[in-house]
């Protein structure tokens, strides 16, 4: 659809942040996500600069017919930051967040990232649990759900979102928590980006300050047995210990010790939130198992934790992802891991499987919409090259890991692990909790106008969902 210039003139004029189309200068970089593999062309571009950009954009492209994209980060794999043809709603502008140290409680802008959110609550001995990239978008990754080093003390990233400010498809403007527009604060955790712009979120923030955490690395030869540690140890571990599995390359430069650089390995990466001796003592089984070919195992302040993995994953390399949610580890799926982590096709592809117990698994499984509250782990098989040629290889490797990896899966998927896979993935993922989500679409969206995401298609009537 072709907007009329006055009509994109009249909006760049009504707005304070900035409108960006093809021709003009900038373009390339506006319109580029951190997925290298994605090269999608909006209309338009529209960097807000606040709330009131937000709403004018939301009702521009209402007017004028256009189909919309909200970037928070713009880490998404499946590049759902970004459309073709469409308006993008750039929130990367948007990035304050404001501790409350008395209620301990953090209000952050919809486009912060992870990094912003670290550094600010760092101030006063708090984080909200997140990610392990700081460069990750703490919309996207909220609104998916949220994992990372301290989710088995502190839950999902979910789990402690009491509020967020959202801007509906009709342009008007709701604060969704416990008490206000409780469907739509139900949904927002974990339904991904389906029901608005969020332009504020509220968290409760936990004690977090320095941690005791970094890898421990083994040969790859070693994997079965280190997996078969790794399956019957986490579970029973203390909820300050966070340790997720990976398969490896060890990256070619510093602080890795030259032998081991570009050596195939597995390891588990731990996160203590705790004292040096509580680590010692939680960490004492792993160390008694079998010696390490690395224990990168040091204090941190958290927030250097959190952004230490950021320069092995730049902005803009190829990427490819796959995922599934895991009950269980046989040793049949322990040997088709290492069969493929053995092929790991470049040095930054990966695999890990982070534990969803300890605070996790507290909530019930309809409290969120997040389903797979009852999974032992989240898997996600992501391979990263920056060399576009070599896009067709790590693609491949990706989808044959996981044809040969899924059989043994629990059925769906992380949201925010998936690339673009289709309805049948978005069901899997959210069990029964789809027709809830759908009849809510419907109240807060009826004609699907945020539709780029993992969507829910709005429920046609009380209890039925679009096919
Ligand atoms: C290197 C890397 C590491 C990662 N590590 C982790 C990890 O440790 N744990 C984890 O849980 N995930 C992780 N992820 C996945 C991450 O959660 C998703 O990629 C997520 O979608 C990123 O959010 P974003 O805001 O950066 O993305 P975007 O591409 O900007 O957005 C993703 C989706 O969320 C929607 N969205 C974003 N912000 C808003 C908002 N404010 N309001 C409404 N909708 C919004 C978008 O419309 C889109 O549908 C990682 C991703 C990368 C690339």
């Amino acid at each position: 659809m072709t907007v009329p210039k006055e009509a994109i003139q009249g909006l760049a004029t009504a707005v304070r942040g900035t409108v960006t189309g093809p021709g003009d200068a900038g373009y390339d970089e506006a319109r580029a996500v951190y997925n290298g593999m994605i090269d999608r062309r909006p209309a338009l571009v529209v960097r807000c600069a606040d709330v009131a950009d937000v709403i004018a954009a939301v009702r521009f492209a209402r007017a004028n017919g256009l189909a919309v994209a909200v970037r928070g980060g713009g880490h998404n794999g499946a590049g759902l930051g970004t459309c073709d043809d469409g308006l993008v709603i750039d929130l990367g502008a948007l990035r304050g967040v404001r501790v409350d140290p008395a209620e301990r409680t953090v209000t952050v802008e919809g486009g912060a990232t992870l990094g912003d959110l670290d550094h600010a609550t760092h101030a006063f001995g708090l984080a909200v649990p997140g990610g392990i990239i700081s460069t990750t978008g703490v919309g996207g990754l909220t609104l998916g759900g949220g994992i990372g080093h301290l989710t088995r003390g502190y839950g999902l990233t979910i789990d402690n979102l009491i509020g967020a400010d959202v801007v509906l498809a009709d342009g008007s403007f709701v604060r969704a928590d416990a008490t206000h527009d409780e469907d739509l604060f139900w949904a927002l955790r974990g339904g991904g980006g389906n029901f608005g712009v969020v332009t504020s979120f509220t968290f409760r923030a936990q004690p977090v300050s320095t941690v005791v955490a970094g890898p421990i690395l083994w040969q790859l030869d070693d994997a079965p047995e280190v997996m078969r540690f790794y399956r019957e140890f986490i579970g029973g571990a203390p909820r300050e210990l966070g340790g997720f599995f990976a398969f490896l390359t060890v990256p070619p430069g510093p602080p890795f010790p030259e032998e081991l650089h570009l050596k195939k390995m597995c390891g588990i990466v731990w996160t203590y939130n705790g004292s040096p001796e509580g680590a010692e003592r939680a960490l004492k089984p792993v160390r008694d198992f079998k010696a390490a070919a690395l224990d990168g195992v040091m204090p941190l302040p958290f927030p250097a934790w959190n952004g230490a993995f950021d320069a092995l994953y730049p902005r803009g390399q190829q990427q490819y992802w796959r995922a599934d949610f895991v009950n269980e580890l046989s040793d049949d799926a322990i040997a088709v891991h290492v069969e493929h982590a053995a092929k790991l096709p470049t040095w930054q592809s990966t695999m890990h499987l982070y534990p969803i117990d300890g605070a996790a698994s507290d909530p019930g499984k309809t409290d969120t919409p997040w389903a797979y509250r009852d999974a032992r782990w989240a898997e996600v098989i992501f391979a990263v090259d920056p060399d576009p040629g070599n896009a067709e290889l790590i693609r491949r490797w990706t989808v044959d890991y996981w044809d040969a990896s899924h059989p043994f899966s629990a059925g769906g998927a992380y949201v925010n692990f998936m690339m673009d896979e289709g309805q049948d993935r978005v069901r899997a993922t959210y069990r029964d909790n789809y027709g809830r989500l759908a009849a809510i679409k419907r109240t807060y969206d009826p004609d699907n106008f945020f539709h780029v995401n993992q969507n829910i298609q709005p429920a046609q009537e009380s209890g039925r969902q679009a096919a």
